[in-house]
């Protein structure tokens, strides 16, 4: 049998994929950004051509789509789709996060789902990837009804998922309340305190150290890393975040520690501007135990100002760390950003940078970092979280962060050496895509076709 070509074969796999998903949109951008880049491996690794790798690993190995029926404080019946997407386990359990949040639906999850296989790969720490959510919108709800609703999407989750083999976590709209409320109505129904059946849990119920200030703080040691090679540094560096949930509030924390100055936050109202400083605590109350808006934000800070034409990226900075949502970051914005001196982009959410904004980034020569890898510190935290619950101990802070910073260390170091073996050096979409790639394809191969 004569194999194709890398080029020959990789162009079958994408048609293959835009049949198969048309009207996806997600998810076949997902699946575009990695195929574009993994020419060069496929030529040194004939292999897994013949194996079939690409064309298993674009399609996940089970999905369930499942209704949650809950009450209302009005007693009415309301009714959401949940989802989960089990995309590979060759590296491990599936693990990944749940989104709550309108704009759910089986494109955004399998795209979350197919990101999630590379991003857990460059971990090292022997995780397989899912993903899941529903069409939920906690907003506005009251506690109880989130925790109606939690029970109902756990009623039927908790069929798919255990501690050996499908770990779910947080994402957009699922934090630390809603992880509760799943799990004690896991704990309900199965019997059995499996604590690591979920990620992200409270403190005093198995909880791990940092783990949610792990995304953000991992994104921003990763840009540390980019520009430490580079010969610069994030001190006395104005940097602009986007979004102001979870991993935004600890990029904005972390860019503090280290010496920088972040100077803008947002949500889907619009975005503030404060040139002295985002006052973390006052983000931190408004954001977090407030669950308000940000424009609350500039209405309490003296000097802040909130807006709600354009978007943070129309703002003069150095770093950019986009943290909210997929494709929140324009080619437009890009230029914008370039031509106010941006050196170095870590994206903290997942896929929010436009590909022709990446593109344009690459050919201005500013630093950029997929979230596949910038912000692979969350899911890195979890793993350690599953380790910590399966020897029944607990890391302190000091140990938890330590390993972080090292895990971030390593992925940019994997990153980089990836660009470099396949003949992009910096270029960090080929490093990450390529190295992580390598990884799961080597695990698939050695397990046979399944
Ligand atoms: P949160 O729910 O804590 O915060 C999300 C933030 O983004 C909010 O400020 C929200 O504003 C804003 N946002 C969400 N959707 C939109 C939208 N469609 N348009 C404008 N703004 C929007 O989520 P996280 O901080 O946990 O997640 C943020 C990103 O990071 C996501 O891409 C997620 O997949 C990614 N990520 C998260 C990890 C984690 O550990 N939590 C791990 C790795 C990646 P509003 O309140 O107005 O909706």
């Amino acid at each position: 049998m004569t194999l194709p070509t890398p080029q020959e074969h990789l162009h079958v796999v994408a048609g293959i994929v835009e049949r198969r998903s048309a009207g996806e949109p997600e998810f076949l951008q997902a699946v575009r950004e990695v195929l574009e880049t993994l020419e060069p491996v496929l030529a040194e690794h004939p292999e897994f051509i013949e194996a079939g790798i690409l064309d298993r690993l674009v399609e996940p190995e089970r999905q369930y789509i499942f209704r949650v029926p809950w009450t209302d404080d009005q007693n009415r019946v309301q009714v959401n789709r949940g989802l989960r997407v089990q995309f590979n386990s060759a590296l491990g359990p599936y693990k990944g996060g749940l989104r709550f949040h309108p704009s759910v639906n089986l494109s955004v999850i399998k795209f979350l789902g197919f990101e999630q296989i590379f991003k857990n790969a460059l971990t090292s720490q022997r995780i397989g990837a899912g993903k899941g959510g529903a069409d939920f919108d906690p907003t506005g709800k009251s506690d109880a009804e989130v925790m109606r609703f939690c029970q109902s999407f756990m009623t039927e989750l908790v069929h798919h998922i255990g501690e050996n083999t499908d770990i779910p976590a947080g994402d957009i709209g699922v934090g630390a309340r809603e992880i509760g409320y799943l799990f004690g109505q896991y704990r309900r129904i199965t019997q059995r305190y499996e604590a690591g059946v979920l990620t992200g849990k409270g403190m005093g119920w198995g909880g791990a150290e940092v783990r949610t200030e792990a995304t953000g703080y991992g994104a921003v040691f990763f840009a540390e890393e980019m520009l430490a090679r580079a010969g610069q540094a994030i001190e006395g560096r104005r940097a602009l975040v986007s979004g102001s949930g979870n991993v935004a509030t600890y990029a904005i924390e972390k860019v503090q520690q280290l010496g920088g100055k972040a100077i803008t936050a947002s949500d889907s109202s619009g975005y503030i501007v404060d040139e002295a400083g985002i006052d973390l605590a006052l983000l931190k109350q408004v954001k977090g135990v407030e669950r308000g808006r940000i424009s609350e934000y500039a209405e309490r800070r003296p000097g802040a100002h909130f807006v709600t034409s354009g978007s943070v990226w129309d703002v003069p900075a150095e770093l950019a760390f986009p943290c909210a949502t997929q494709n929140e970051l324009s080619g437009a914005n890009a230029r914008t950003l370039v031509k106010n001196g941006v050196r170095a982009v870590a994206e903290g959410a997942n896929m929010p940078t436009m590909p022709d904004a990446i593109e344009l980034f690459q050919d201005a020569g500013v630093l950029f970092a997929p979230g596949k890898a910038a912000n692979a510190g969350g899911v890195a935290t979890s793993a350690l979280e599953m380790s910590q619950n399966a020897a029944r101990s607990r890391w302190d802070r000091d140990k938890s962060e330590s390993r972080l910073h090292g895990i971030m260390r390593d992925v940019h170091e994997t990153t980089y050496a990836a660009s470099e073996r396949y003949g992009r050096p910096g270029d960090y979409v080929l490093g990450a895509n390529s190295a992580a790639f390598v990884t799961v394809a080597q695990a698939m191969l050695e397990q046979g076709v399944i």
